[in-house]
């Protein structure tokens, strides 16, 4: 099936091959608390190359999305064949979105699994590492679809909004259980808790909206929370509808 304006709806999709997840040894850093311009010592530095290559030997990438039509916005509501969800901030990005695509990430549950058991060995600095490294990859292989996704969207004409995971912003993080079902039960290796966290925890959810006026800028743009540590843009206030 195809929208109106030409971009192809689908069933789920599922990527496990061709995905790039180069793990950088700077954002491993950056994890783990280091200032950009602050050299570890020679000890940390090897240690984090030994980590980088067992987190490519425990890594599984895969993808998970599909793309549905947006049937209606309103606000708080957006209605996306037959999923509804909640949040002034999305509705507001997605006022000029004609799709969404619907994403699950993870490398998988085998990194974790040796975190735990190296901290349960007592190897808290090696178990750190692992685990920066784990999230440096996993936000690579969200990084990966995002841009899969873009250049799709691009070749149809369409524009591509942020993406936002459940749980950002207004956005409540119980709506996993709705972005799941849009993914037709995949993907099988992901879990939600009660408190709908994924599990493995290194796994990213989230939408992207596409469409010929799509919104292409942050919420943050007509957010005023002076405190936020995760703003993206600066706060414009003509944007803002009071
Ligand atoms: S400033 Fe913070 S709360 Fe506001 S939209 Fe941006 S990330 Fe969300």
């Amino acid at each position: 099936m195809k929208s109106k304006d030409g971009m192809k709806f689908s069933s789920t999709k599922i990527i496990q091959e061709g995905i790039k997840t180069e793990i950088d040894e700077v954002d491993i850093r950056h994890y783990l608390g280091y200032e950009s311009e602050q050299c570890p010592r020679s000890e940390v530095v090897s240690l984090v190359d030994s980590q980088i290559c067992q987190a490519y030997e425990l890594i599984k990438p895969a993808a998970y999305y599909t793309i549905k039509p947006i049937t209606s916005v309103g606000n708080p509501t957006i209605s996306v064949d037959g999923l509804l969800f909640t949040s002034c901030k999305l509705a507001r990005m997605f006022s000029g979105c004609s799709q969404a695509a619907i994403f699950v990430v993870t490398i998988g549950a085998a990194l974790e699994k040796e975190v735990a058991q190296l901290t349960k060995e007592g190897l808290i600095l090696k178990a750190s590492v692992l685990d920066a490294a784990g999230s440096v990859a996993v936000e690579k292989v969200a990084a990966w679809l995002e841009s899969m996704l873009r250049s799709l969207a691009a070749a149809n004409g369409d524009k591509v909004s942020w993406r936002y995971s459940p749980g950002y912003c207004d956005w409540d993080i119980t709506q996993q259980k709705e972005l799941f079902r849009g993914l037709d039960g995949k993907p099988a290796e992901v879990n939600l808790t009660d408190t709908c966290l994924m599990v493995p925890r290194k796994s990213i959810s989230g939408i992207m909206g596409m469409g010929k006026s799509c919104n292409t800028f942050s919420a943050c743009r007509f957010c005023n929370r002076k405190s936020c540590p995760t703003r993206r843009e600066e706060f414009i206030k003509w944007l803002r509808k009071e």
